[in-house]
């Protein structure tokens, strides 16, 4: 399928190593976006910008940790010098670490806080002057923040990676009555089960055997098929705003 409204802008697409944010970014690019790609694992980021050269497409392998303030600086830096100011951001860096409350695994509930919320946090704080800059000259201007089904489910073992989803959500609704006024969407993508590499981070055999099981009884959706969802939003015309999409496969409840 393919958009308008898409071709010739300058997207950041944090976690693009893999999964969604690379499906992302394949689509963007095929788009015509230049898409400037962030993640931490450097030789993952440059296949597939060899992949998008190939097919005729632009992009920049932006090795970068969303966890550190100086990394992020770093690549806003980058990305600004070598494509200028960008117009669309994806904030899809994430990790998902289930374990019981009872465990007590601070370390785990801390890398999933600073990833998922505050490393969401540190691109915002890095491109918002960019896209209120882009809609302020009459462009279309968007920050996407994926977000996940889990922001609404209460499910053992992920109270905290559902708590860091329920704050994204949230995030996306409060920063759309600031930024919407100044033109610039805000959009909230709530994606159900897709496949990727998201449950290999899981170090529980249970734990993983469980989302295995759901995985078999409910089927997932493909990352190329949550990217399209993502094309679809950005793409609209500028004065509409697909604010809140939870993209879930059909037997998922
Ligand atoms: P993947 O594990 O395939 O992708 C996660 C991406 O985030 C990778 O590219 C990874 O790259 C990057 N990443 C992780 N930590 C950091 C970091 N500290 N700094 C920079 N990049 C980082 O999983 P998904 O594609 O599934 O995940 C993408 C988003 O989708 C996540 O926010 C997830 O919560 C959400 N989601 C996923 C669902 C699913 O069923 N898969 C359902 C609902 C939401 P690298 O390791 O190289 O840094």
């Amino acid at each position: 399928m393919s958009y308008e409204n898409l071709s010739g802008r300058t997207a950041v697409v944090t976690g693009a190593a893999s999964g969604i944010g690379e499906a992302v970014a394949l689509q963007l690019a095929a788009e015509d976006a230049r898409v400037a790609l962030l993640a931490r694992r450097a030789d993952r980021l440059q296949e597939l910008v060899d992949k998008i050269r190939a097919g005729g497409g632009e992009a920049l392998a932006v090795t970068a940790d969303v966890t550190d303030d100086a990394s992020v600086t770093a690549a806003r830096d980058l990305v600004h010098e070598t494509f200028g100011t960008v117009d669309l951001v994806v904030n899809n860096a994430g990790v998902m670490l289930p374990n019981p409350v009872t465990d007590g695994r601070l370390d785990e509930w801390q890398r999933m806080l600073d990833t998922n919320v505050t490393g969401a946090l540190r691109i915002i704080r890095a491109f918002t002057a960019d896209l209120v800059g882009a809609a302020g000259e009459g462009r279309t201007a968007d920050l996407v923040n994926v977000s996940s089904i889990g922001a609404h489910l209460t499910f053992p073992n992920y109270a905290v990676y559902g708590a860091t989803k329920a704050a994204v959500t949230h995030l996306s609704n409060n920063l759309r009555s600031e930024l919407g006024p100044l033109d610039v969407r805000v959009t909230n993508i709530e994606p159900g089960l897709t496949e990727t590499e998201l449950a290999t981070h899981i170090d529980s055999a249970e734990l993983s055997g469980q989302l295995d099981g759901m995985l078999d009884a409910i089927g997932s959706l493909s990352a190329a098929e949550v990217a399209d969802v993502v094309a679809y939003a950005t793409s609209r015309p500028r004065h509409v705003n697909l604010r809140q999409i939870m993209v879930l496969p059909t037997r998922q409840a």
